[in-house]
């Protein structure tokens, strides 16, 4: 059976190895956009994070399963339509994630100074369609809006000593620019309170122990309501009490030595973004929280507050996008499946199947979950083999397109290396698709 996967992130590559491991006979066909493997491993996960890198090792073994040809530089909707892949194979599974920003639809969303956190993640992470974005990092105050993981890698970014980033693989661009930097003050907003926040505890403590740095909890917002008791009481919402326990530590520091501050906000929704042609400040209302345990959610009182800065991230999370010929469903960003299946013969895995959430090993589940549904319609799929299907080999080569592949790609990775080396990088990321196409031959 012939099944193409579109998108090589995590959701992509665990689809893959269930697709080999499930005891068919099967040949995948793994599509990339970019000539770079990985997905959001290297162009999401923050670059002072390199253990959960090391899960490429994995996807590179995957990769190089002679079941399985990677064609990088090739674009779903683009290059190649649906129905292109549908005539050349038995299934498709859409494992091509949710890239867009979600907005905050208020006014001056889009004033200079203010920018998504994904903007920010794939700019310093040397994303090809970011190199050339351009952050100024020269106001003393930066607001995150936000109480989720993306939010604390943007905020440890911006607060770590740039020393601590030089032997990363952050693109070189991103530390240049960090070098530079005077952000001191930085406001992590959050919309509900402590026992809310989204942080895995991990990420909330280191951010609590940055050199340099002190993180402090403002105002009187570590109390706690009945409904917020019941939830941090629960075993399985653990992490929230880890997270809360945490707040209460960083609640009683205070040195006023260290060069960067970290401010936790909380029960604020941001109102609007303000400033004469650039950002100049947050206008921010009180909110108090309303429902039962696990259902509370924010509500405006009338009170408001105004945080002064020049530089603003919103990281209220990720969005699918749409494709042409696929279903999908707008207020949450993904495409509408039973268990992976969008119809028979077309499948989705990963974020663009049950949106935004997890961490890189919950794509695993979801793409094993995803594969068992594929091998449930088997019979009515690839009865005919693979040759009651066009090449899709010979679709590339007939549209003329330039697909990379693994070991094309391979050269690309050794280049980057090399030059990572000589300034002690894990690797220096090239963030031109040009060049990388040059290297590739
Ligand atoms: P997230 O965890 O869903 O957090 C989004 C945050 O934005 C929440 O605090 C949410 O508040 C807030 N928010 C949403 N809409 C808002 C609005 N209109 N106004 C104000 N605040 C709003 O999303 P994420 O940080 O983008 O992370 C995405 C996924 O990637 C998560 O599963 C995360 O754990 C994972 N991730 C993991 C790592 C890691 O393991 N190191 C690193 C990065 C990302 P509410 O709770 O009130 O909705």
């Amino acid at each position: 059976m012939l099944v193409a996967v579109v998108g090589s992130g995590p959701s992509g590559f665990y689809a893959v190895e269930a697709l080999l491991k499930s005891g068919l006979e099967v040949r995948v066909n793994l599509i990339e956009k970019l000539p770079a493997p990985f997905g959001l491993v290297r162009y999401g996960v923050a670059p002072d994070h390199p253990k959960l890198k090391q899960v490429s090792l994995v996807f590179h073994k995957i990769a190089q399963h002679p079941h399985v040809q990677f064609y990088g530089n090739v674009e779903l909707g683009q290059d190649v339509s649906l129905s292109d892949l549908q005539e050349t194979h038995h299934a498709v599974v859409l494992c091509y994630g949710a890239e867009r920003d979600r907005r905050l639809g208020i006014a001056g969303e889009d004033l200079p100074g203010s920018h998504t956190a994904t903007e920010f993640v794939a700019w310093y992470n040397g994303h090809p369609a970011y190199r050339d974005s351009s952050f100024d990092l020269s106001s003393r105050a930066a607001v995150i809006v936000g109480h989720g993981n993306v939010a604390a890698d943007v905020c440890r970014i911006l607060a770590k000593p740039v020393e601590a980033l030089r032997q990363t693989d952050i693109a070189k661009h991103a530390l240049e620019a960090l070098a530079e930097s005077r952000v001191r003050e930085i406001h992590l907003v959050g919309r509900r309170g402590p026992a809310q926040a989204k942080f895995t505890s991990k990420e909330l403590r280191e951010l609590g122990e940055l050199p340099d740095c002190v993180a402090t909890v403002e105002g009187d917002s570590l109390r706690l309501g009945p409904e917020d008791e019941t939830e941090l009481a629960e075993k399985t919402n653990d992490n929230a009490a880890k997270c809360y326990q945490i707040f209460k530590q960083l609640g009683r520091s205070g040195d006023g030595s260290a060069r960067r501050r970290i401010h936790f906000h909380f029960l604020l929704s941001p109102l609007s973004l303000n400033g004469k042609g650039r950002l100049e400040s947050l206008t921010f209302t009180r909110n108090s929280l309303v429902g039962s345990a696990f259902e509370q959610h924010a509500e405006a009182t009338k009170e408001t507050i105004d945080i002064a800065c020049g530089l603003c991230f919103r990281s209220i999370g990720y969005r699918g996008e749409p494709l042409p010929d696929v279903p999908f469903e707008e207020r949450r960003g993904v495409v509408p499946n039973e268990a992976g299946r969008v119809r028979q013969g077309l499948y989705v895995s990963g974020w663009i199947k049950r949106g935004p959430s997890g961490i890189i090993g919950t794509n695993r589940a979801d793409s094993v979950e995803t594969i068992a549904t594929l091998l449930g319609d088997v019979q009515h799929l690839g009865k005919d083999g693979a040759s009651s299907k066009a090449s899709f080999a010979g679709l590339v080569s007939a549209k003329r397109l330039h697909p990379i592949s693994y070991d094309q790609w391979r050269l690309i990775d050794s280049a980057e290396t090399q030059q990572g080396e000589k300034s002690g990088k894990p690797r220096e990321k090239i963030t031109s698709v040009d060049q990388m196409l040059a290297i590739a031959g």
